[in-house]
């Protein structure tokens, strides 16, 4: 039998292992039925700016990713710790600026005292951080095994603290409205978010499958491969078949259970709506019903997202929030998406051209039910991706390393 490994997909996931295969000293080749490597994590070029698929981040305290990525080869450069929050107040919007009291202190007391949130809110987030942040990383999955939604009230967050600030962040990060997805993710997020920063690479997010890709080098990465499956050791690759020592599946059989969707617009402005390097939440978005979820600019961060004196604005659609709102056209999210951004940037927001509308099906798996620690590893042959744990690029990596190495200890046998 031939000593090739075949991993099919040229995700995170499947890069990721296929690299670690490789260092290990097998012959692993990527098939890819996409004319590009990346899977999920996408740039497209349109008109000089460059267009992530979906709101796109990196988050500097992964673990797999500090492994992975040298960020500073990426050029990474970080959104500020914290963020702004937008809500109509007597028909005019009101920006609160809520930075990170523990790392920018003096900011913080300034965040504190403008009263977004009450003395006891803020406590509680302090409380939060403290446990959520103390221990080993393992022990984010230790404890309750319940809604972020539950979790929340269970720490005696008020329901305005929650809609307001914990709603809009989170449901744009998982990518569903009615935070219920499992509190270990929740506190593994709120850990990452508090302890590293959220970053772009220079060249879009794509940027960063692909330094895995070049790692492993071009040659042994087939793009628009069609791949069948024949059995456990063969393939019929492009028509032809092919015979492996192993095979790794590196995608989700299953792709409707990523059931967890998103509308990202993308708009050329004159110039940055915002002062500063944060996001920007609705405060608004669950209580009076409105569609955005959050606004970035990722062209503040690193202007290379935009040519010389533009800006890019970048708006997140929760889609089960559009879905349960009567959303379902292009053109009826973004009138109302203008809409909303107009009530608070007024005129200058009617000039942003509109560069893209994208609904990203299939965007997110549901995280396992009993989240731990520990990827799924698949019961009947060798499998990765983040289906295998959550929906991030942390659980993409690490079932990526888990996978790589029980092949690798079932060829050593
Ligand atoms: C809009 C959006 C925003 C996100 N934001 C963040 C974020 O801010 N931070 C974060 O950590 N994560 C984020 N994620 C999640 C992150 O992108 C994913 O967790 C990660 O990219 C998953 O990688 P993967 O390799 O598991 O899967 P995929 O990227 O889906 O890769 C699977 C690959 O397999 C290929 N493939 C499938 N079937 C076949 C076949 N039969 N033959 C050959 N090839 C095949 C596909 O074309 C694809 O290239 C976001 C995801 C989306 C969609």
């Amino acid at each position: 039998m031939s000593s090739r490994i075949a991993v099919i997909g040229a995700g995170l996931a499947g890069l990721r292992c296929a690299e670690l295969l490789c260092d290990a000293g097998f012959d692993a080749h990527v098939y890819e039925r996409e004319n590009r490597v990346g899977g999920r994590m996408a740039t497209d070029s349109i008109d000089g700016f460059l267009v992530d698929h979906g709101f796109h981040v990196m988050q500097t305290a992964y673990p797999t990713s500090k492994r992975t990525f040298d960020f500073t080869q990426l050029g990474a450069k970080a959104f500020e710790p914290g963020a702004i929050v937008v809500q109509q107040r007597s028909s005019k919007p009101k920006f609160w600026r809520l930075a990170d009291p523990f790392r920018r202190p003096f900011q913080g007391v300034a965040s504190g005292l403008n009263r977004f949130a009450s003395p006891f809110d803020l406590l509680r987030v302090a409380r939060l951080r403290f446990s959520a942040g103390k221990g080993a990383i393992e022990t984010v999955y230790d404890g309750g095994n319940d809604s972020t939604s539950a979790y929340l009230s269970k720490r005696g967050f008020s329901s305005s603290m929650v809609d307001r600030f914990f709603h809009p962040l989170f449901s744009g990060i998982f990518l569903e409205d009615e935070l219920k997805t499992n509190e270990r993710m929740f506190r593994f997020v709120f850990r990452m978010m508090s302890k590293g920063d959220m970053v772009l690479p220079r060249n879009g997010i794509q940027a960063a499958p692909e330094s895995v890709a070049q790692r492993i080098g071009y040659g042994r990465i087939h793009l628009s491969s069609k791949v069948e499956v024949r059995d456990d050791n063969t393939l019929l690759i492009n028509g032809k078949e092919h015979s492996f020592a192993a095979v790794v599946h590196a995608y989700t059989t299953s792709p409707a259970e990523n059931d967890r969707h998103v509308w990202t617009l993308h708009f050329d402005a004159q110039h940055s709506p915002l002062g500063s390097n944060h996001i920007l939440l609705n405060g608004d978005v669950k209580l009076k019903k409105q569609l955005i979820a959050h606004v970035a600019v990722p062209s503040d961060i690193q202007p290379s997202y935009a040519p010389e004196g533009r800006s890019l604005v970048t708006v997140t659609v929760v889609g089960s929030n559009a879905d349960s709102l009567g959303f379902s056209t292009r053109d009826d999210v973004l009138s109302q998406v203008q809409t909303e951004l107009a009530s608070w940037f007024g005129e200058q927001s009617s000039e942003w051209r509109c560069l893209a509308v994208q609904h990203i099906r299939h965007a997110l798996p549901e995280p396992l039910d009993d989240l731990g620690d520990t990827p799924s590893l698949g019961t009947d042959r060798f499998e990765c991706g983040d289906h295998m744990m959550h929906g991030s690029a942390e659980g993409a990596l690490l079932s990526a390393e888990h996978t790589a190495q029980a092949v690798i200890q079932s060829l050593r046998q």
